[in-house]
């Protein structure tokens, strides 16, 4: 037995799973997962010394790659005079600044530990402002495991057949309402029907939790127009497009369209625990302590996650050119895949927005999570062991979204275009 396959053996005896989040298990590709002991710029190394190329990245965080040098030097200054304190510091100010600067829409923002957090608080602070409890959340659409919002979710919940988890409350599902991506009619029927009632709708703009699908431009407008004519609050969920598919996110790509909230996470923290939520003055001005609404957090803030963020947001707000880059290797990838695809007679389908890349195997578009769960799960599970073994550290499921990072390099790409089509050509 290997390293990774006795330490995961031992963290079962002692972690449900063997895992603290479950998509790590690799219990949807049938296999052990590899446990890592290090990363270094665009690469991971497990316990037995193998190196990948990662196209995880922590799920997300990651866009500099693996121990980014100003990332490094900040934690390393920050750590050595204290690593919290529980009390205001400037690096929270500033780094509430270089939000509330360089992000349209975020008038004020909260720092949080996790998106999930920042969801379950966004959506607090949209029923105490509109005095109503519904909300509504599209299919396939994953915002964190908090419970109004583990309905219909996408993500790991939905590789693990379970969409509803055991343990939420049907009363509090009751007041979820889900609602078809991409879908207006759908929405307005909703709508409709629970007139005053909800509170708030919450959609990833660039959903990444199905495989990478996005908002339509007229149904973005559509929802827009319909949530201000019934008073609902409109909350994006940024937490993994937020400085990802460009440096002002998903909000970017629809021009003219306000959401109210917009929450955050994963890039933020640069490789540290946190989320934000923020948005409109007058909404964020119901949190307490100047509002009635309660949110608070012990390591909210916390001085190394905000370092960490910081010095990301930074590099990445001054180099506007690592974007191009990005969106250039996933296009490059993007045609890899659908080169190999013709070559080997594998039906594919790629979705992109910017540098947010997935595959389905199917020949049919996917727009929704209806269209993600048709492709061909078996088949994608064969490419991803195969592709581990040719060195090439994917999402271990179809509905998640691949990750590059700004130190890959054209040779990196190629070397996974290569094992690509290696892969496809021995796909039963
Ligand atoms: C990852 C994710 C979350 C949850 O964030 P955690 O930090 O894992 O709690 C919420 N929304 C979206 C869109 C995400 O991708």
């Amino acid at each position: 037995m290997n390293k990774s396959s006795a330490y995961f053996e031992r963290s079962k005896g002692v972690m449900p799973g063997g895992v603290n989040s479950p998509a790590r298990a690799f219990s949807s590709v049938d296999m052990d997962p590899p446990f890592i002991e290090r990363g270094e710029g665009a690469y991971i190394y497990d316990e037995e010394g193998n190196k990948y190329l990662d196209f995880v990245g922590s799920w997300g965080p990651l866009i500099l790659g693996h121990g980014d040098e100003d990332v490094v030097k900040g934690l390393e200054e920050v750590i050595k005079k204290g690593t919290s304190f529980g009390a205001p510091t400037k690096i929270e100010m500033e780094m509430a600044e270089l939000m509330v600067d360089s992000l349209p829409n975020v008038e004020m923002v909260r720092m949080v530990n996790s998106g999930t957090e920042a969801t379950m608080s966004a959506l607090r602070l949209a029923k105490a402002f509109t005095g109503r409890s519904k909300i509504v959340k599209f299919e396939g659409n994953y915002h964190g495991h908090s419970d109004s919002l583990l309905i219909k979710a996408g993500s790991g919940a939905l590789t693990h057949g379970v969409p509803d988890s055991l343990g939420v409350p049907e009363e509090i599902g009751r007041n979820t309402l889900t609602a078809n991506y991409n879908d207006l009619d759908n929405l307005k029927a909703i709508f409709e029907a629970n007139k005053e009632e909800i509170a708030a709708v919450i959609i990833e703009p660039v959903a990444g939790n199905m495989g990478v699908i996005s908002m339509t431009e007229e149904f973005a407008r559509g929802l827009r127009a319909l949530t201000k004519e019934h008073g609902i609050i409109l909350i994006y969920d940024e937490v993994m497009s937020g400085f990802r598919v460009s440096f002002q996110g998903a909000q970017s790509l629809y021009p003219g369209i306000a959401p109210d909230l917009i929450c955050y996470g994963k890039i933020i923290g640069g490789g540290l625990p946190v989320g934000a939520f923020g948005g409109r003055k007058d909404i964020m001005s119901m949190l307490g302590p100047i509002g009635p609404v309660y949110q608070a957090g012990t390591l909210s803030g916390n001085p190394l996650a905000m370092r960490a963020g910081f010095e990301t947001l930074n590099k990445l707000g001054k180099n506007p050119e690592f974007y191009k880059k990005l969106e250039a290797m996933a296009e490059k990838l993007e045609q890899g895949i659908l080169q190999a695809g013709e070559r080997h007679r594998i039906p594919v389908t790629v979705n992109r927005v910017g540098a947010m890349i997935s595959l389905f195997f199917t020949d049919q578009s996917v727009r929704d999570f209806n269209g993600a769960n048709a492709a061909d799960q078996q088949r994608f599970k064969t490419y991803f062991k195969a592709m581990l073994e040719e060195g090439i550290y994917l999402p271990p499921s179809q509905f998640e979204a691949l990750f590059l990072n700004v130190q890959m390099t054209e040779e990196d790409l190629n070397q996974a275009i290569s094992a690509i089509d290696r892969v496809f050509s021995e796909l039963p």
